[in-house]
């Protein structure tokens, strides 16, 4: 009942309160035996893409990480939030090397142990690195080529590895990881959060093992504490405090969705600053895809004298930079009508009421190409490597679209709609609870929303041409 007493959202249900499920979660070999399955399926692919057909079409790597995991993940993050990090094999093979064991407890760990550059513990590097991989993906057509797939993987599997030997716990998910930023804000939106139950129960615990680890488990690996945690951003959901709280006193909820932004409290600029240009970049993901496209590049290269990559490159950036300098521009005008608010409290709250929006944009962008193009990991699971075998017997299907193309743009639309439901609704939470009432603050961000909304269901109508 204190839990309710502390919570505005009283339609939570505990999941740990079953025993099975606290003991699942207790258990240190259970998240092994998740990352021990990823990191196999991991190993397969990268060796697919070093050693198999390297048709994008009819390999494994292509399809599976591309097509399949990217589309998977998208969905999982509005579904059940970062539970992807609690089997991610890159996470798990840092942890393994720094702290040299698969999933005991131990106290010494093999890493220099230093501390994250203060200036960098943001997302400014998550960003930069999430921005060079996007466009490193334009750029070389990594998603079209099993080689560079497998080498990315292995390049980024290396950088884990440093990061975790020279900095503390995971430095590299919280501050490093190219979609920390992106797993982190979309999983706002997810119906589950991990939660202390009561917060007056943290300010009077002494012991704090949920910060500094005990014989049970480890510290919280990106430095969160559960007695003041309020959003799902940075949570790995690693359970490992669930695992120290000796007081039992962390929840692991279901609960309604977009449920952080019910309360937020703590909003930061650099989160502001990705979530828009997140919006940017799915945008411009979907735009390069459709077929007016080609024409309206063309065009601009024959105008300019530019090379077509150069054209993209200056696109890319604009396209990033653009909703940044639009929302500004949008949040200076509201700043202008309401003399009395800081325009820093006006950009960055009204910026989380932005995510579901762009959450849904990007889930309809990949949608599409999960609906027509997931089929082909069919014939590709019975022939891997592409040497003619027949594993499970389905080499020889032909894939098909699961959906008719309108069918899959209804669904689209749906989504969209969803997205902007939920957008307007946190925009007038954050207007009531922040702003008291004031309206009129977010009238400008409605129409900033509403322009986003219109011209994505405009592109989402354009035909598109497929990513393999
Ligand atoms: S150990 Fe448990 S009760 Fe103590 S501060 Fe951490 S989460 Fe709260
Ligand atoms: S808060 Fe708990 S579950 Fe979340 S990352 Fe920290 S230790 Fe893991």
């Amino acid at each position: 009942m204190e839990n309710e007493k502390n919570n505005p959202d009283k339609r939570k249900y505990d999941m740990l309160q079953q025993d099975a499920v606290a003991s699942f979660f207790k258990n240190r070999k259970t998240q092994f035996l998740f990352q021990l399955t990823a990191v196999f399926l991991l190993v397969l692919v990268v060796l697919a893409g070093f050693f198999g057909i390297q048709n994008s079409n009819m390999s494994l790597t292509t399809i599976s990480i591309w097509v399949i995991w990217w589309s998977l993940l998208l969905i999982s993050l509005a579904l059940v939030g970062r539970l992807w990090c609690f089997m991610c094999p890159f996470g798990a093979i840092g942890d393994w090397a720094q702290r040299q064991t698969f999933y005991k407890k131990i106290d010494g760990t093999f890493s220099l142990k230093m501390k994250f550059p203060a200036r960098f513990r943001n997302l400014f590097l998550a960003a930069l690195l999430f921005l060079i991989i996007t466009w490193a993906d334009f750029q070389f057509n990594l998603v079209n080529s099993p080689l560079l797939t497998a080498y990315f993987i292995v390049a980024l599997l290396g950088f884990v590895v440093i990061i975790s030997i020279i900095f503390e716990r995971r430095s590299f998910c919280r501050y490093v990881c190219p979609i920390t930023g992106l797993i982190g804000l979309y999983s706002m939106f997810a119906p589950i959060e991990l939660r202390a139950k009561d917060k007056e129960t943290c300010k009077a615990c002494t012991e704090k093992y949920c910060i500094s680890g005990n014989e049970k488990g480890y510290p919280c690996p990106v430095f969160e504490y559960p007695g003041t945690m309020e959003k799902n951003t940075h949570c790995i959901l690693c359970t490992e405090c669930v695992k120290t709280c000796d007081r039992c006193n962390i929840s692991f909820n279901i609960r309604s969705f977009a449920g952080d932004f019910l309360n937020l409290t703590k909003t930061r600029v650099d989160e502001a600053l990705f979530i828009l240009m997140l919006l940017g970049v799915t945008i411009f993901q979907t735009l390069i895809m459709i077929r007016p496209w080609a024409g309206f590049s063309r065009d601009l290269m024959i105008y300019t004298g530019a090379s077509y990559d150069s054209v993209r490159f200056i696109l890319f950036i604009a396209a990033a930079a653009f909703p940044v300098l639009f929302y500004s521009i949008v949040i200076a005008i509201s700043k202008f009508f309401n003399q009395k608010i800081i325009f820093k409290d006006l950009f960055t709250s009204y910026a989380y009421s932005i995510i579901p929006l762009g959450l849904m944009m990007h889930l309809s962008h990949n949608i599409r190409h999960l609906l027509e193009e997931g089929a082909g990991i069919i014939p590709v699971l019975s022939d891997p490597f592409g040497f003619g075998w027949n594993l499970f017997g389905t080499s020889g299907y032909m894939p098909a679209p699961l959906l008719a193309s309108n069918n899959i743009l209804l669904i689209q639309w749906l989504l969209m709609l969803i997205g902007l439901g939920f957008s307007i609704s946190i925009g007038k939470n954050i207007s009531r609870r922040i702003f008291h009432e004031n309206d009129s603050s977010y009238l400008h961000v409605l129409v900033f929303v509403l322009i986003f909304f219109v011209f994505n269901l405009w592109i989402l109508g354009q035909p598109i041409m497929h990513k393999h």
